[in-house]
C-alpha cells in the first residue's frame, strides 16, 4: 500500500533496466457504478452473498485499505499516474473492476454500464496514450449486445482486449448462449481477460463460512473452474484462435496439467457425463496454446519459473493488480528473477505488447 516510500524508476526513465514494465491486470471503477453498487447494498432484499461479502465490506468500511482502494479505483488521472511513477510502471492495461456489470439482473442496465465505463476509460486512454491502454467491458447478460460492444471498443476506442469478470449471475461462458462473445473476440484477434469474481450463490457457502471467498482462495477456485468449463465445453474447438488471459498465474491450473489430461481422457472414455465430450486436443494443449497467464498478486519466483517452464516463457506476463495490490517489494522481487535480459524484456514488456497488440517500445 505504501507506494511512495521509495520511487522505482520506470524503464522509460532508466534505459539500463532494459525493459518497460507493462502491468496487465489493473482495475478501475466509474463513480456512477460505485453509487449503483451502494444503492444495491442499501436497498436490502436478496443481495448476492459474494457481492455482499466483498463490496459490502469495501463500500461500508472506514478502514484505511478500503478507502485507499476505492479512491484509486475511481481515478483515471493524477493519483493513478503518481502510483505508477512511484512503482516503476510504464503502462497499465486497465479494466473494469469485478463484478463490473455482471452483478445486474437486468441486461439493459448492465449493457448501459458497460458503455459508460468504456467511454470513460477511452477518454483517459486518449488523454494518456503513453501510459494507459484499456480493455472493453461488456455485459454478457445480452451476448449479442456484448459482441457489438467488443467491436465498438476495438474499432472506435482502440481497446486492446476484453474484460470478463468471471461468472454472470451464476452462468458461465461455457454455455453456448454466450458464444457470440467468443466469436467477436476471435474475429478481431483480441484477447479476453477472464478475471475473478466472488463465487455465485450456488458454490459460495463453505468458502464464505471460513472467510475464504475472496482473493485468499475463493477467487481462484471459481475462476479456475470457469476456465476449465470453457475448455471442456469444446469452446476452443469451435473457436480455435480464441485467446484468453487469466491472472494469478492461472488460478492454480498450471499445477494440475498432468492430472487434468489423465482424468479428462479417462472420463471421456468411460462416457460418464453427457457434458464431457471428446475434445480435439488435450486439456493441457488448450491451456498452453489458447491461454496466457499474468502474475497479478503472485510475486513469487518459484511459481513464476514453474509456469514459464510448463506453459512456455512467451505465455507468462507481468501484472500488478492495482489498486488492490500496489507493493514496491513485489516489483523488486520480479525485477530480481534469475532470467536473461531478453527473458526479462519478454516477461515485463514484449509478451504483453504482442498479446495485446500494443505498439512496441512505447
Ligand atoms: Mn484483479
Amino acid at each position: 500500500m505504501a507506494a511512495h516510500d521509495a520511487t522505482i524508476l520506470r524503464g522509460k526513465e532508466d534505459p539500463a533496466l532494459g525493459y518497460l514494465r507493462i502491468a496487465t491486470e489493473e482495475a478501475f471503477c466509474p463513480p456512477e457504478l460505485v453509487r449503483m453498487w451502494q444503492e444495491m447494498l442499501a436497498g436490502g432484499g436478496d443481495i448476492d452473498p459474494g457481492f455482499e461479502s466483498l463490496m459490502g465490506f469495501y463500500l461500508r468500511s472506514t478502514a484505511d485499505r478500503p478507502k485507499y482502494i476505492f479512491e484509486r479505483l475511481q481515478d483515471l488521472g493524477s493519483l493513478r499516474l503518481e502510483d505508477m511513477d512511484a512503482t516503476g510502471i510504464d503502462r497499465q492495461v486497465i479494466s473494469l473492476t469485478a463484478p463490473g456489470t455482471q452483478i445486474f439482473g437486468d441486461a439493459a442496465t448492465a449493457t448501459s454500464v458497460a458503455t459508460l465505463a468504456n467511454d470513460q476509460l477511452a477518454a483517459a486512454c486518449r488523454a494518456h496514450p503513453d501510459r494507459f491502454s484499456g480493455l472493453t467491458a461488456i455485459a454478457p447478460q445480452d451476448p449479442h449486445a456484448a459482441a457489438e460492444e467488443i467491436r465498438r471498443g476495438h474499432d472506435q476506442h482502440g481497446f486492446c482486449g476484453v474484460i470478463v469478470n468471471s461468472h454472470t449471475n451464476g452462468e458461465y461462458l461455457s454455455d453456448p448462449r454466450f458464444w457470440p462473445v467468443f466469436e467477436a473476440a476471435e474475429a478481431l484477434d483480441t484477447p479476453i481477460y477472464l478475471h475473478p469474481n466472488t463465487a455465485p450463490r450456488s458454490m459460495i457457502g463453505p468458502l464464505l463460512e471460513a472467510g475464504l471467498d475472496g482473493a485468499i482462495y475463493g477467487f481462484a477456485v471459481e475462476t479456475g473452474m470457469h476456465l476449465l468449463r470453457i475448455v471442456t465445453s469444446g469452446a476452443f474447438d469451435r473457436f480455435p484462435r480464441l485467446k484468453l488471459v487469466v491472472g494469478h498465474l492461472g488460478e492454480a491450473l498450471p499445477f494440475w496439467l498432468y492430472r487434468l489430461d489423465y482424468m479428462h481422457a479417462a472420463t471421456v472414455r468411460a462416457q460418464r457425463y453427457a457434458s464431457m465430450k471428446p475434445l480435439q486436443r488435450r486439456v493441457s494443449d488448450y491451456l498452453r496454446e489458447n491461454v496466457w497467464y499474468t502474475t497479478s498478486g503472485m510475486a513469487w519466483e518459484p511459481v513464476i519459473q514453474f509456469c514459464r517452464q510448463v506453459l512456455g516463457a512467451d505465455r507468462v506476463l507481468y501484472a500488478m493488480d492495482y489498486p488492490y495490490e500496489c507493493v514496491p517489494a513485489e516489483v523488486h522481487a520480479q525485477d530480481a528473477m534469475a532470467l536473461s535480459p531478453a527473458e526479462m524484456k519478454g516477461f515485463f514488456q514484449s509478451n504483453a505488447e504482442k498479446l495485446f497488440g500494443l505498439p512496441a517500445d512505447s
